[in-house]
Protein backbone atom coordinates (compact mmCIF):
# COMPACT_ATOMS: atom_id res chain seq x y z
CA UNK A 1 0.00 0.00 0.00
CA UNK A 2 1.34 3.53 -0.56
CA UNK A 3 -0.37 6.64 0.21
CA UNK A 4 0.20 10.17 -0.75
CA UNK A 5 -0.78 13.72 0.40
CA UNK A 6 -0.28 16.35 -3.03
CA UNK A 7 -1.09 19.89 -1.35
CA UNK A 8 -0.64 22.99 -3.87
CA UNK A 9 1.46 25.29 -2.16
CA UNK A 10 -0.88 28.31 -2.65
CA UNK A 11 -1.45 29.19 1.03
CA UNK A 12 -0.37 27.82 4.33
CA UNK A 13 -1.16 24.56 5.38
CA UNK A 14 -4.77 24.67 6.53
CA UNK A 15 -6.84 22.00 9.49
CA UNK A 16 -8.32 20.08 6.78
CA UNK A 17 -5.74 19.35 4.53
CA UNK A 18 -3.42 18.72 7.35
CA UNK A 19 -6.78 15.98 8.95
CA UNK A 20 -6.09 14.71 5.30
CA UNK A 21 -2.34 14.40 4.79
CA UNK A 22 -2.80 12.72 8.62
CA UNK A 23 -5.64 9.99 7.22
CA UNK A 24 -3.08 9.04 4.53
CA UNK A 25 -0.38 8.81 6.42
CA UNK A 26 -2.08 6.42 9.23
CA UNK A 27 -3.95 4.29 6.67
CA UNK A 28 -0.41 3.71 4.89
CA UNK A 29 1.51 2.86 8.41
CA UNK A 30 -1.76 0.97 9.41
CA UNK A 31 -1.39 -1.03 6.40
CA UNK A 32 2.74 -1.51 6.76
CA UNK A 33 2.75 0.52 3.67
CA UNK A 34 4.02 4.07 2.67
CA UNK A 35 3.41 7.65 2.57
CA UNK A 36 5.02 10.05 0.40
CA UNK A 37 4.25 14.00 -0.26
CA UNK A 38 4.08 15.47 -3.80
CA UNK A 39 3.86 19.03 -3.96
CA UNK A 40 1.96 20.05 -6.71
CA UNK A 41 3.13 23.25 -7.89
CA UNK A 42 2.29 23.53 -11.56
CA UNK A 43 0.10 26.65 -10.97
CA UNK A 44 2.88 29.43 -11.12
CA UNK A 45 1.22 32.14 -10.13
CA UNK A 46 -0.34 31.60 -7.18
CA UNK A 47 2.52 28.51 -5.89
CA UNK A 48 5.26 29.82 -3.41
CA UNK A 49 8.01 28.76 -1.89
CA UNK A 50 7.01 29.66 1.47
CA UNK A 51 4.01 27.70 1.45
CA UNK A 52 5.94 24.62 0.37
CA UNK A 53 8.09 25.26 3.01
CA UNK A 54 5.25 25.81 5.77
CA UNK A 55 3.55 22.74 4.43
CA UNK A 56 6.62 20.40 4.85
CA UNK A 57 7.13 22.20 8.11
CA UNK A 58 3.75 21.67 9.59
CA UNK A 59 3.59 18.03 8.79
CA UNK A 60 7.06 17.50 10.25
CA UNK A 61 5.97 19.22 13.17
CA UNK A 62 3.00 16.57 13.70
CA UNK A 63 4.86 13.71 12.83
CA UNK A 64 4.00 12.99 8.94
CA UNK A 65 7.21 12.68 7.21
CA UNK A 66 7.20 11.48 3.42
CA UNK A 67 8.82 7.87 3.55
CA UNK A 68 10.49 9.27 -0.39
CA UNK A 69 11.81 11.88 -1.28
CA UNK A 70 9.36 14.64 -1.78
CA UNK A 71 8.26 15.16 -6.09
CA UNK A 72 8.15 18.41 -7.04
CA UNK A 73 5.40 18.52 -9.94
CA UNK A 74 7.02 21.39 -11.40
CA UNK A 75 9.66 19.28 -12.28
CA UNK A 76 8.26 16.58 -13.77
CA UNK A 77 6.94 18.42 -17.21
CA UNK A 78 9.12 16.43 -19.27
CA UNK A 79 7.62 13.59 -17.91
CA UNK A 80 4.00 14.54 -18.19
CA UNK A 81 4.77 15.78 -21.71
CA UNK A 82 5.60 12.46 -23.34
CA UNK A 83 2.61 10.69 -21.85
CA UNK A 84 0.43 13.66 -23.56
CA UNK A 85 2.61 12.72 -26.79
CA UNK A 86 1.30 9.23 -26.62
CA UNK A 87 -2.37 10.23 -25.92
CA UNK A 88 -2.39 12.50 -29.16
CA UNK A 89 -0.03 9.35 -30.60
CA UNK A 90 -3.33 7.33 -30.00
CA UNK A 91 -5.74 9.67 -31.10
CA UNK A 92 -7.00 10.06 -27.62
CA UNK A 93 -5.89 13.23 -27.12
CA UNK A 94 -6.74 16.15 -29.49
CA UNK A 95 -5.63 20.31 -30.35
CA UNK A 96 -8.10 22.73 -29.51
CA UNK A 97 -7.82 25.95 -31.53
CA UNK A 98 -11.49 27.41 -30.01
CA UNK A 99 -10.84 31.00 -28.67
CA UNK A 100 -12.42 31.73 -25.10
CA UNK A 101 -15.42 33.76 -26.65
CA UNK A 102 -16.26 31.20 -28.91
CA UNK A 103 -16.21 28.31 -26.18
CA UNK A 104 -18.36 31.15 -24.16
CA UNK A 105 -20.89 31.64 -27.02
CA UNK A 106 -21.33 27.78 -27.52
CA UNK A 107 -22.22 27.26 -23.50
CA UNK A 108 -24.16 29.99 -23.76
CA UNK A 109 -26.29 28.64 -26.54
CA UNK A 110 -26.48 25.38 -24.56
CA UNK A 111 -28.05 27.11 -21.71
CA UNK A 112 -30.07 28.78 -23.40
CA UNK A 113 -31.58 25.75 -24.96
CA UNK A 114 -31.41 24.17 -21.23
CA UNK A 115 -29.04 21.96 -21.89
CA UNK A 116 -25.56 21.64 -19.66
CA UNK A 117 -23.10 23.89 -21.10
CA UNK A 118 -20.08 21.68 -22.08
CA UNK A 119 -17.72 21.85 -25.01
CA UNK A 120 -19.14 20.22 -28.42
CA UNK A 121 -16.72 18.73 -29.36
CA UNK A 122 -15.43 21.42 -32.45
CA UNK A 123 -11.93 20.34 -32.78
CA UNK A 124 -12.62 16.73 -31.76
CA UNK A 125 -11.92 15.85 -35.84
CA UNK A 126 -9.45 18.38 -36.58
CA UNK A 127 -5.81 17.33 -37.87
CA UNK A 128 -4.11 20.34 -37.82
CA UNK A 129 -0.35 21.02 -39.12
CA UNK A 130 2.34 22.03 -37.89
CA UNK A 131 1.53 26.05 -38.91
CA UNK A 132 -1.48 25.18 -37.13
CA UNK A 133 0.33 24.30 -34.07
CA UNK A 134 2.24 27.27 -33.90
CA UNK A 135 -1.24 29.14 -33.35
CA UNK A 136 -2.53 29.29 -29.26
CA UNK A 137 -4.05 25.89 -28.63
CA UNK A 138 -5.10 23.48 -25.54
CA UNK A 139 -4.97 20.01 -25.38
CA UNK A 140 -8.62 18.48 -24.60
CA UNK A 141 -8.79 14.33 -23.84
CA UNK A 142 -11.33 12.71 -25.76
CA UNK A 143 -14.16 11.36 -23.77
CA UNK A 144 -15.10 7.71 -24.60
CA UNK A 145 -18.57 8.76 -26.52
CA UNK A 146 -19.90 5.86 -27.20
CA UNK A 147 -23.66 5.57 -26.50
CA UNK A 148 -24.23 4.32 -23.25
CA UNK A 149 -20.46 4.33 -21.82
CA UNK A 150 -20.40 4.93 -18.27
CA UNK A 151 -17.29 5.83 -15.71
CA UNK A 152 -17.67 4.48 -11.80
CA UNK A 153 -15.69 3.85 -8.99
CA UNK A 154 -16.65 2.77 -5.35
CA UNK A 155 -16.06 5.03 -3.08
CA UNK A 156 -14.53 3.47 0.33
CA UNK A 157 -15.18 6.20 2.95
CA UNK A 158 -18.61 6.17 1.35
CA UNK A 159 -18.71 2.64 0.75
CA UNK A 160 -21.15 2.90 -2.75
CA UNK A 161 -20.24 3.35 -6.27
CA UNK A 162 -20.04 6.32 -7.74
CA UNK A 163 -21.39 6.25 -11.83
CA UNK A 164 -21.00 9.12 -14.34
CA UNK A 165 -22.32 9.02 -17.66
CA UNK A 166 -19.53 9.67 -20.16
CA UNK A 167 -22.19 12.51 -21.84
CA UNK A 168 -21.84 14.28 -18.99
CA UNK A 169 -18.15 14.96 -18.74
CA UNK A 170 -16.77 17.08 -20.86
CA UNK A 171 -13.51 16.58 -23.21
CA UNK A 172 -11.65 18.02 -20.95
CA UNK A 173 -8.37 20.04 -20.83
CA UNK A 174 -4.74 18.01 -19.97
CA UNK A 175 -2.55 20.64 -20.98
CA UNK A 176 -3.44 24.51 -20.82
CA UNK A 177 -2.57 27.29 -23.75
CA UNK A 178 0.85 28.05 -21.48
CA UNK A 179 1.80 24.55 -22.37
CA UNK A 180 1.54 23.11 -18.44
CA UNK A 181 -0.11 20.19 -17.88
CA UNK A 182 -3.52 20.31 -16.16
CA UNK A 183 -3.84 19.18 -12.20
CA UNK A 184 -6.12 16.66 -13.49
CA UNK A 185 -3.59 15.20 -15.88
CA UNK A 186 -0.78 15.37 -13.45
CA UNK A 187 -1.72 14.16 -10.99
CA UNK A 188 -2.61 10.58 -12.90
CA UNK A 189 0.80 10.28 -14.12
CA UNK A 190 2.38 11.03 -10.41
CA UNK A 191 -0.46 8.91 -8.70
CA UNK A 192 0.75 6.27 -11.57
CA UNK A 193 4.25 6.35 -11.61
CA UNK A 194 4.93 6.81 -7.89
CA UNK A 195 2.61 3.48 -7.51
CA UNK A 196 0.18 5.24 -5.70
CA UNK A 197 -2.35 2.34 -4.46
CA UNK A 198 -5.02 4.59 -2.42
CA UNK A 199 -5.87 7.96 -3.00
CA UNK A 200 -7.50 9.47 0.01
CA UNK A 201 -8.78 13.63 -0.48
CA UNK A 202 -10.91 15.69 0.20
CA UNK A 203 -14.56 15.40 -1.03
CA UNK A 204 -14.13 18.18 -3.27
CA UNK A 205 -12.65 16.22 -5.68
CA UNK A 206 -15.03 13.10 -6.50
CA UNK A 207 -16.20 15.37 -9.38
CA UNK A 208 -12.28 14.86 -10.64
CA UNK A 209 -12.38 11.36 -10.03
CA UNK A 210 -14.05 9.92 -13.26
CA UNK A 211 -11.88 12.10 -15.17
CA UNK A 212 -8.77 10.62 -13.59
CA UNK A 213 -10.07 7.29 -13.91
CA UNK A 214 -10.54 7.76 -17.84
CA UNK A 215 -7.04 8.97 -18.07
CA UNK A 216 -5.51 5.84 -15.93
CA UNK A 217 -7.68 3.19 -18.53
CA UNK A 218 -6.31 5.41 -21.53
CA UNK A 219 -2.66 5.19 -20.42
CA UNK A 220 -2.98 1.73 -19.10
CA UNK A 221 -2.59 2.09 -15.79
CA UNK A 222 -3.67 0.69 -12.85
CA UNK A 223 -6.79 2.69 -11.26
CA UNK A 224 -5.67 2.89 -7.67
CA UNK A 225 -8.73 2.94 -4.86
CA UNK A 226 -10.59 6.53 -4.00
CA UNK A 227 -12.08 7.59 -0.76
CA UNK A 228 -13.13 11.00 -0.22
CA UNK A 229 -12.95 12.63 3.28
CA UNK A 230 -16.01 15.02 3.42
CA UNK A 231 -15.07 18.63 4.89
CA UNK A 232 -14.65 20.49 8.33
CA UNK A 233 -17.11 22.71 9.06
CA UNK A 234 -17.08 25.76 11.64
CA UNK A 235 -19.52 26.18 14.04
CA UNK A 236 -22.14 27.89 12.12
CA UNK A 237 -22.27 25.52 9.38
CA UNK A 238 -20.43 27.07 6.91
CA UNK A 239 -16.94 25.98 5.07
CA UNK A 240 -14.33 26.12 7.79
CA UNK A 241 -12.87 29.57 6.96
CA UNK A 242 -10.08 31.90 8.21
CA UNK A 243 -13.67 33.62 9.14
CA UNK A 244 -13.48 31.10 11.86
CA UNK A 245 -10.18 31.99 13.59
CA UNK A 246 -7.11 30.62 13.28
CA UNK A 247 -7.27 27.53 10.37
CA UNK A 248 -3.35 26.90 9.44
CA UNK A 249 -1.41 24.74 11.51
CA UNK A 250 1.41 26.77 12.13
CA UNK A 251 -0.90 29.09 13.84
CA UNK A 252 -2.05 26.84 16.07
CA UNK A 253 1.42 26.31 16.98
CA UNK A 254 1.99 29.68 17.37
CA UNK A 255 -1.05 30.00 19.69
CA UNK A 256 0.50 27.47 22.23
CA UNK A 257 -1.20 24.03 21.32
CA UNK A 258 0.74 20.76 21.21
CA UNK A 259 1.11 18.51 18.03
CA UNK A 260 0.16 15.72 19.78
CA UNK A 261 -2.95 17.86 20.71
CA UNK A 262 -3.87 18.55 17.06
CA UNK A 263 -2.97 14.95 16.42
CA UNK A 264 -5.19 13.80 18.39
CA UNK A 265 -7.98 16.20 17.72
CA UNK A 266 -7.58 15.85 14.01
CA UNK A 267 -8.01 12.25 13.72
CA UNK A 268 -11.20 12.43 15.77
CA UNK A 269 -12.76 14.60 14.04
CA UNK A 270 -14.45 12.26 11.26
CA UNK A 271 -12.65 9.59 12.64
CA UNK A 272 -13.34 7.43 15.89
CA UNK A 273 -12.34 4.22 17.67
CA UNK A 274 -15.41 2.93 20.06
CA UNK A 275 -15.02 5.54 22.65
CA UNK A 276 -11.48 6.92 23.21
CA UNK A 277 -11.10 10.14 23.06
CA UNK A 278 -7.36 10.40 23.58
CA UNK A 279 -5.08 8.58 21.45
CA UNK A 280 -1.52 8.61 20.63
CA UNK A 281 -0.14 8.33 17.14
CA UNK A 282 0.89 4.88 17.63
CA UNK A 283 -2.48 3.99 19.01
CA UNK A 284 -4.01 5.68 16.07
CA UNK A 285 -2.10 3.93 13.56
CA UNK A 286 -2.91 0.48 15.33
CA UNK A 287 -6.62 1.33 15.52
CA UNK A 288 -7.04 3.28 12.04
CA UNK A 289 -9.58 2.31 9.12
CA UNK A 290 -11.71 3.80 6.58
CA UNK A 291 -14.57 2.06 8.01
CA UNK A 292 -15.00 4.60 11.28
CA UNK A 293 -14.99 7.65 9.30
CA UNK A 294 -17.88 9.40 9.15
CA UNK A 295 -19.47 10.16 6.12
CA UNK A 296 -21.10 13.49 6.76
CA UNK A 297 -19.03 16.64 7.13
CA UNK A 298 -17.35 17.22 10.49
CA UNK A 299 -17.73 20.49 13.23
CA UNK A 300 -14.95 22.23 14.08
CA UNK A 301 -14.71 22.37 17.98
CA UNK A 302 -12.26 24.60 19.21
CA UNK A 303 -13.44 23.80 22.83
CA UNK A 304 -12.39 20.00 22.58
CA UNK A 305 -9.17 20.96 20.87
CA UNK A 306 -8.40 23.01 24.25
CA UNK A 307 -9.30 20.32 26.19
CA UNK A 308 -6.82 17.84 24.58
CA UNK A 309 -4.16 20.37 25.00
CA UNK A 310 -4.72 20.73 28.40
CA UNK A 311 -4.47 17.37 29.01
CA UNK A 312 -1.56 16.75 27.09
CA UNK A 313 0.35 20.09 28.60
CA UNK A 314 -0.92 18.47 31.45
CA UNK A 315 1.29 15.45 30.70
CA UNK A 316 4.08 16.68 30.07
CA UNK A 317 7.44 17.05 31.82
CA UNK A 318 8.50 20.82 32.89
CA UNK A 319 11.58 20.61 31.17
CA UNK A 320 10.27 19.18 27.72
CA UNK A 321 7.22 22.42 28.75
CA UNK A 322 9.98 24.90 28.53
CA UNK A 323 11.62 24.06 25.57
CA UNK A 324 7.96 23.79 24.05
CA UNK A 325 7.45 27.37 25.14
CA UNK A 326 10.83 28.73 24.26
CA UNK A 327 10.35 27.48 20.59
CA UNK A 328 7.81 29.30 19.81
CA UNK A 329 8.38 32.73 21.80
CA UNK A 330 10.11 34.79 18.94
CA UNK A 331 11.75 37.40 21.18
CA UNK A 332 14.86 35.56 22.14
CA UNK A 333 15.09 38.14 25.11
CA UNK A 334 12.00 36.16 26.47
CA UNK A 335 13.16 33.03 26.51
CA UNK A 336 12.70 30.99 29.73
CA UNK A 337 15.65 29.40 31.87
CA UNK A 338 16.01 25.51 31.44
CA UNK A 339 16.50 25.47 35.18
CA UNK A 340 14.94 24.12 38.75
CA UNK A 341 13.64 27.51 39.52
CA UNK A 342 11.37 27.83 36.07
CA UNK A 343 10.72 23.75 36.22
CA UNK A 344 8.89 24.37 39.48
CA UNK A 345 6.69 27.15 38.28
CA UNK A 346 5.76 25.05 34.75
CA UNK A 347 5.10 22.33 36.84
CA UNK A 348 2.50 23.98 39.35
CA UNK A 349 1.02 25.55 36.42
CA UNK A 350 0.39 23.22 33.83
CA UNK A 351 -2.43 21.30 34.99
CA UNK A 352 -4.11 25.13 35.01
CA UNK A 353 -3.03 26.29 31.30
CA UNK A 354 -4.94 25.24 28.04
CA UNK A 355 -2.25 26.51 25.86
CA UNK A 356 1.50 26.74 26.15
CA UNK A 357 0.82 30.69 25.22
CA UNK A 358 -1.30 30.73 28.58
CA UNK A 359 1.28 28.75 30.86
CA UNK A 360 3.67 31.56 29.40
CA UNK A 361 1.42 34.40 30.27
CA UNK A 362 1.25 33.08 33.87
CA UNK A 363 5.10 33.29 34.25
CA UNK A 364 5.10 36.91 33.35
CA UNK A 365 5.27 37.94 37.45
CA UNK A 366 8.46 35.77 37.63
CA UNK A 367 9.79 37.01 34.29
CA UNK A 368 9.59 41.02 34.83
CA UNK A 369 11.46 42.97 37.50
CA UNK A 370 8.81 44.66 38.97
CA UNK A 371 5.17 43.92 39.39
CA UNK A 372 2.72 46.46 38.54
CA UNK A 373 0.19 46.63 41.47
CA UNK A 374 -3.33 47.60 40.91
CA UNK A 375 -4.94 49.69 43.54
CA UNK A 376 -8.36 48.58 41.81
CA UNK A 377 -7.71 44.91 42.70
CA UNK A 378 -6.02 45.32 45.92
CA UNK A 379 -8.54 47.94 47.47
CA UNK A 380 -10.90 44.89 47.05
CA UNK A 381 -9.29 43.81 50.19
CA UNK A 382 -9.36 45.11 53.33
CA UNK A 383 -5.84 45.14 54.60
CA UNK A 384 -5.48 47.15 57.70
CA UNK A 385 -2.02 47.11 60.05
CA UNK A 386 -2.32 43.04 61.12
CA UNK A 387 -1.68 42.32 57.64
CA UNK A 388 1.19 44.91 57.39
CA UNK A 389 2.51 43.11 60.56
CA UNK A 390 2.09 39.77 58.78
CA UNK A 391 3.90 40.52 55.63
CA UNK A 392 7.00 42.20 58.28
CA UNK A 393 6.87 38.82 59.78
CA UNK A 394 6.43 36.89 56.43
CA UNK A 395 9.49 38.64 55.55
CA UNK A 396 11.53 37.17 58.36
CA UNK A 397 10.28 34.17 58.05
CA UNK A 398 11.80 34.24 54.30
CA UNK A 399 15.17 35.65 55.40
CA UNK A 400 15.65 32.65 57.86
CA UNK A 401 14.79 30.34 55.91
CA UNK A 402 17.78 27.65 54.82
CA UNK A 403 19.49 28.70 52.01
CA UNK A 404 20.40 25.07 51.11
CA UNK A 405 16.75 24.40 50.62
CA UNK A 406 17.08 26.95 47.32
CA UNK A 407 20.62 25.84 46.25
CA UNK A 408 20.13 22.14 46.93
CA UNK A 409 17.25 21.49 44.20
CA UNK A 410 18.99 20.18 41.07
CA UNK A 411 16.60 18.57 39.69
CA UNK A 412 12.84 18.17 40.33
CA UNK A 413 13.42 15.08 42.82
CA UNK A 414 15.51 17.86 44.32
CA UNK A 415 12.87 20.14 44.05
CA UNK A 416 10.49 17.92 46.06
CA UNK A 417 12.51 17.88 48.79
CA UNK A 418 12.81 21.66 49.00
CA UNK A 419 9.30 22.43 48.38
CA UNK A 420 8.42 20.10 51.07
CA UNK A 421 10.81 22.19 53.66
CA UNK A 422 9.29 25.11 53.13
CA UNK A 423 5.80 24.14 53.39
CA UNK A 424 6.68 22.59 56.48
CA UNK A 425 8.52 25.58 58.19
CA UNK A 426 5.81 27.81 56.61
CA UNK A 427 2.88 25.80 58.12
CA UNK A 428 5.15 26.04 61.70
CA UNK A 429 5.21 29.75 61.01
CA UNK A 430 1.61 30.13 60.30
CA UNK A 431 0.49 27.96 63.58
CA UNK A 432 3.29 29.56 65.80
CA UNK A 433 1.41 32.71 64.89
CA UNK A 434 -2.13 31.78 64.84
CA UNK A 435 -2.39 32.53 61.64
CA UNK A 436 -3.99 30.19 58.63
CA UNK A 437 -2.86 29.75 55.37
CA UNK A 438 -6.45 30.50 53.94
CA UNK A 439 -6.34 34.08 55.84
CA UNK A 440 -2.82 34.82 54.74
CA UNK A 441 -2.45 33.31 51.12
CA UNK A 442 -4.52 36.09 49.12
CA UNK A 443 -1.79 39.12 50.55
CA UNK A 444 1.08 36.83 49.43
CA UNK A 445 -0.44 36.18 45.95
CA UNK A 446 -0.93 40.04 45.46
CA UNK A 447 2.29 40.99 47.00
CA UNK A 448 4.46 38.56 44.93
CA UNK A 449 2.54 38.83 41.45
CA UNK A 450 0.25 41.82 41.85
CA UNK A 451 -3.05 39.35 40.70
CA UNK A 452 -5.38 37.25 42.46
CA UNK A 453 -4.99 33.87 41.00
CA UNK A 454 -1.30 32.42 41.34
CA UNK A 455 1.26 29.77 41.20
CA UNK A 456 0.96 27.87 44.57
CA UNK A 457 2.69 30.22 47.44
CA UNK A 458 5.78 27.29 48.04
CA UNK A 459 6.70 27.35 44.72
CA UNK A 460 6.56 31.17 44.63
CA UNK A 461 8.89 31.22 47.68
CA UNK A 462 11.26 28.75 45.83
CA UNK A 463 11.44 29.94 42.28
CA UNK A 464 11.62 34.06 43.23
CA UNK A 465 14.22 33.02 46.09
CA UNK A 466 14.84 35.09 49.30
CA UNK A 467 15.85 38.14 47.88
CA UNK A 468 13.20 38.26 45.37
CA UNK A 469 10.44 37.65 47.82
CA UNK A 470 11.72 40.24 49.86
CA UNK A 471 11.77 42.81 47.40
CA UNK A 472 8.47 42.42 46.78
CA UNK A 473 7.03 42.17 50.05
CA UNK A 474 9.06 45.83 50.79
CA UNK A 475 7.75 47.24 47.51
CA UNK A 476 4.06 45.81 48.74
CA UNK A 477 4.50 47.29 52.00
CA UNK A 478 5.55 50.79 50.10
CA UNK A 479 2.95 50.80 47.64
N1 LIG B 1 -3.24 19.53 -5.36
C1 LIG B 1 -4.56 19.03 -5.14
C2 LIG B 1 -5.20 19.82 -4.02
O1 LIG B 1 -4.47 20.41 -3.23
C3 LIG B 1 -4.48 17.57 -4.81
C4 LIG B 1 -5.76 16.85 -4.86
C5 LIG B 1 -5.55 15.35 -4.76
O2 LIG B 1 -5.24 14.89 -3.66
O3 LIG B 1 -5.64 14.70 -5.80
O4 LIG B 1 -6.39 19.90 -3.92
Amino acid sequence: MKTRFAPSPTGYLHIGGARTALFNYVYAKHNGGKFVLRIEDTDFERSEKIFEEDIIESLKWMSIISDEEILHQSKRLSIYNSYVEKLLKEGKAYYCFCSKELLEEDRNKLTAENKKPMYIGRCRELKPDAERLKTPHVIRFKVDRETGSATFFKDLIRNQVISIENKEIDDFVIVREDGIPTYNFAVVIDDALSGITHVLRGDDHVSNTPKQIMLYNALGFKVPEFAHVSMILGPDGKRLSKRHGATSVIQYKKDGFLPEALVNYLIRLGWSHGNDEILSMDEIIKFFDLKNISKSAAIFNTEKLLWLNSHYIKSKDPFALISLINDISEDSQTKLNEDVKTAALVDSLKSRSKTLVELRQKLDFFLNKKVEYDAGVINEFNFNRNDADFLSAFKNFIVNLDDKIFTDAKNMDGLKLSIESIKNSFNDFLSQNGWTMKEKAMIIRLAFTGEKVSPPIYEMIFSLGKERCVERIEAFLCR
